[in-house]
């Protein structure tokens, strides 16, 4: 079987690949194992134009949330499911000092298209906001729709195998690859964390893996469209089902869900709501970041057949889509990487 790519996992990273290899009309081979616990699974798909205490802009954030508000909105016509969804981030201050904070750096600059101040009575009745909150005009991606709706997809081309791909039956020339009797010009690896275990990525790149626990609670009759967010996140799912996240853990000894991290959780939800809640859920991922915080991909100078696309970190739903298709532009016309994405700045330093 002959393709033009090969693709290794369908997380974020290679749903928006494959998806832009296809439309720019080349032949792609999906292999991905289905891990239910991958960041993409775990993941609220929150898109946030505002980051840290400093309420600094994300990088790149003008050119990445136009494009991939265009790409979502055409998967969900391709799909035939709701893909994309804009939602205001109800942000509740924490102290004085942040409120001004908050003031002082949205009422100037590239941050004050994105967001205003809020009417903190709306939510008097269910949440503990002393400060006040702020409204930032951000979005989610629905992963839960999109990933499984473009594996059918791919499933209905004959485009997906639905297997861990094992490095030791991969043949590399420079010229292509083979696998299984499955040849094509390169494979490119999506793997998120499990990168750092592939034999010609994973010793050169910088990762710095961090898990991630969530919880997904039952709110009796707190019935919100906005994401809100102080210490944590609650990011509405179904009806009164909110998605509550997220912890940051550099040294762990497994991908499970913790007692420890559920407490944490649960202790910002006892500060953050007035009213009761069920725990129904708890899950956990590993987030595949790079030390620099920036994507790494760009194909392996020894092994011109290999390719990598992964570092996605904290913010795979806002670069995913961007970045796919630079990477595409790259692989088909040799159009440049943007040099701070390029994995070449980790095998010539
Ligand atoms: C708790 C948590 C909350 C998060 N919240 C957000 C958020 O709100 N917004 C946001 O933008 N980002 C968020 N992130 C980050 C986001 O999840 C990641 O940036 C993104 O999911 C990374 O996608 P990926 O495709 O690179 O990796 P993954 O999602 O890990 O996907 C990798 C895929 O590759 C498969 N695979 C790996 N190796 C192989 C192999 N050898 N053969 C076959 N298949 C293989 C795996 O099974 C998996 O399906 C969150 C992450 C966590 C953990």
């Amino acid at each position: 079987m002959e393709f033009d790519y090969l693709i290794a996992g369908q997380g974020i990273a290679g749903t928006l690949l494959s998806y832009s290899l296809l439309q720019a009309g080349q032949r792609v081979l999906v292999i991905d194992e289905h891990k239910p616990n991958s960041a993409s699974r775990v993941a609220a798909g929150v898109i946030n134009p505002v980051s840290g205490r400093r309420f600094e802009m994300a990088w790149m954030y003008d050119q990445l949330y136009p494009f991939a508000v265009h790409t979502y909105r055409q998967l969900e016509q391709l799909l035939g499911v709701p893909v994309f969804r804009e939602r205001d981030i109800w942000m509740v201050l924490p102290s004085e000092q942040m409120r001004a904070a908050f003031q002082a750096k949205t009422s100037q600059g590239a941050a004050r298209q994105y967001t205003q101040p809020a009417n903190a009575a709306l939510w008097e009745a269910w949440l503990h906001q002393p400060y006040g909150a702020a409204l930032v005009k951000g979005a989610t991606v629905l992963l839960q729709h999109l990933l499984p709706a473009w594996r059918a997809y791919l499933e209905s081309r004959r485009c997906l195998w639905p297997e861990r791909l094992a490095p030791s039956l991969l043949q590399v020339s420079d010229s292509g690859v083979a696998y299984k009797g499955a040849k094509a010009r390169a494979l490119i690896f999506c793997e998120g964390a499990q990168v750092t275990g592939n034999p010609w990525f994973g010793p050169h790149l910088p990762f710095l893996l961090n898990k991630g626990e969530v919880l997904k609670v039952h709110i009796p009759g707190f019935d919100s469209e906005n994401i809100i967010k102080r210490s944590i996140t609650l990011v509405p799912q179904e009806k009164e089902v909110y998605w509550v996240g997220s912890t940051f853990v550099w040294d762990y000894p497994d991908e499970l869900p913790t007692a420890g991290k559920r407490a944490f959780l649960e202790e910002g939800l006892q500060q953050l709501l007035k009213v009761p809640y069920t725990v129904l859920d708890q899950l956990a991922g590993i987030r595949p970041s790079g030390k620099d915080r920036r994507p790494m991909m760009g194909l392996h100078p020894q092994y011109p057949a290999l390719g990598v696309f992964n570092g996605l970190g904290t913010k795979g739903c806002s670069l995913a889509p961007y970045m796919a298709h630079a990477l595409t532009q790259h692989l088909l016309h040799g159009k440049p990487l943007l040099p701070e994405t390029d994995i070449k700045r980790y095998f010539n330093g």
